[in-house]
Formats: structure tokens, C-alpha cells, sequence
């Protein structure tokens, strides 16, 4: 699936201007740094919201959505969940989950996973239907993993990001029982009719799938 590279640099929160690579480490910094002084990395989204308790994946961070950004359900019982769909989120992590947290904004994904390190934050749960695919179908069946980075640069993608991630949709097919294959673990731009071209063609497939399988 390495075809996608004519196709603009389109991700998910529209970033007008994407960041130079200093910017980038300059971030990683900052949110390493935040980290050591919070203890969970995401500042005052983390002190708003933070519940153990309300977590689906061991280890997650639970910094809710608005409520506006996602509708409550009841699944898999009142809708079967057959999907994962990957995204790539054009905006750092503590940003995206300012997004999500924004009643205007109207998106959210079920899961965020910073680059740096892999950590994961929750924003909505399992059970209920985030706002991320641009299909209402794919929304209703579907839990949405975003990743911090542009598609453009294969540097957001660490080794540390692609492992908690892969180990994340591991569990999330075992707990649906979808089956480990691009057919049911997707990227945002394989969603029948999307505009989007996240995760994009740096996204490294073949080695996303091998260690989803291994997890
Ligand atoms: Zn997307």
C-alpha cells in the first residue's frame, strides 16, 4: 500500500503549516519535559480529566472528549465493532486532545498515541461512537486510533509509537474478534469516499501489521 504518495498531505486537524524538523524536536522536548514535571504528560488536560477506572486499554490515560464530539452507545451490543481505523493527526498531542476537547470542533478518536514515547491517552470510550472517519457507517463500527505526527515526515513515526500502538489494536481485535488483516485495520484514507490521506505512504504497513501480530 506504498501508492499514496501523489496524493496532498492531508490529515486530520487541517494544519495550515506543517512544522520544520526543529519545531519538531523542540516538541518532543517541551512534552518530555511536561511529562517529568506532571508525572502524565498532558498538563492540564490530564488534571482536568484523569480517571483510572475509566480506561478500555491497560496503561491509557483517560482525557475525555467533549461529549459534543462523539455519541454515547451501548457497543458492541447495540452495533457490532469491525474495524480499526489508523489516523495520522497534523497536530502535536497535547493539541489534539485540546481539539477533542473542544465542543466546536466536532471530531474525536477513540485513542491518541504520542510519538515520543508511545504513551497513549483515551478520549473516548470503546463502547461509544467517536467522530473520526468522515463515514457514518465506518464511525458506527469502527475504533479510531490517531498518532501524533504529519504524514509527510516518517520521523513522527518512532519505533516507540508503532509498538504501543500495534500492541493497542492488538487488544482492541482480540476484545471484537476482528481479524488481524488490512481489510479490518485500516487507514483513514481507505475509508470508502474519504478526502483524507492519513495515514499517509511513510506509515510503515507490512511493519505495523508484524507487530500487531506478534503482540
Ligand atoms: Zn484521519
Amino acid at each position: 500500500m506504498r501508492t499514496l504518495c501523489f496524493q496532498l498531505p492531508t490529515g486530520d486537524t487541517m494544519a495550515p503549516n506543517a512544522p520544520s524538523r526543529r519545531t519538531v524536536l523542540r516538541g518532543a522536548a517541551v512534552t518530555l519535559t511536561a511529562a517529568a514535571a506532571t508525572g502524565t504528560g498532558t498538563g492540564a488536560a490530564a488534571r482536568a480529566g484523569s480517571s483510572p477506572a475509566a480506561v478500555d486499554h491497560s496503561g491509557a490515560q483517560w482525557l475525555p472528549a467533549s461529549p459534543a464530539n462523539y455519541r454515547v452507545a451501548r457497543r458492541p451490543s447495540s452495533c457490532p465493532v469491525d474495524y480499526v481505523v489508523i489516523h495520522v493527526t497534523h497536530e502535536h498531542f497535547d493539541d489534539t486532545v485540546a481539539v477533542y476537547r473542544n465542543p466546536d470542533r466536532r471530531t474525536s478518536t477513540h485513542y491518541v498515541v504520542r510519538s515520543a514515547d508511545g504513551h497513549i491517552g483515551q478520549c473516548v470510550r470503546e463502547k461509544d461512537i467517536a467522530r473520526h472517519a468522515g463515514d457514518d457507517d465506518y464511525d458506527n463500527r469502527s475504533i479510531g486510533l490517531a498518532h501524533e505526527g504529519w504524514v509527510h515526515d516518517p520521523a513522527w513515526f518512532t519505533e516507540e509509537m508503532y509498538a504501543a500502538s500495534a500492541a493497542l489494536t492488538a487488544a482492541v481485535c482480540a476484545r471484537y474478534a476482528i481479524p488481524l488483516d488490512r481489510t479490518h485495520i485500516r487507514g483513514h484514507n481507505e475509508v470508502p469516499h474519504s478526502s483524507h490521506t492519513d495515514p499517509g505512504c511513510n506509515w510503515d504497513w507490512d511493519h505495523y501489521l508484524e507487530l500487531v501480530r506478534k503482540a
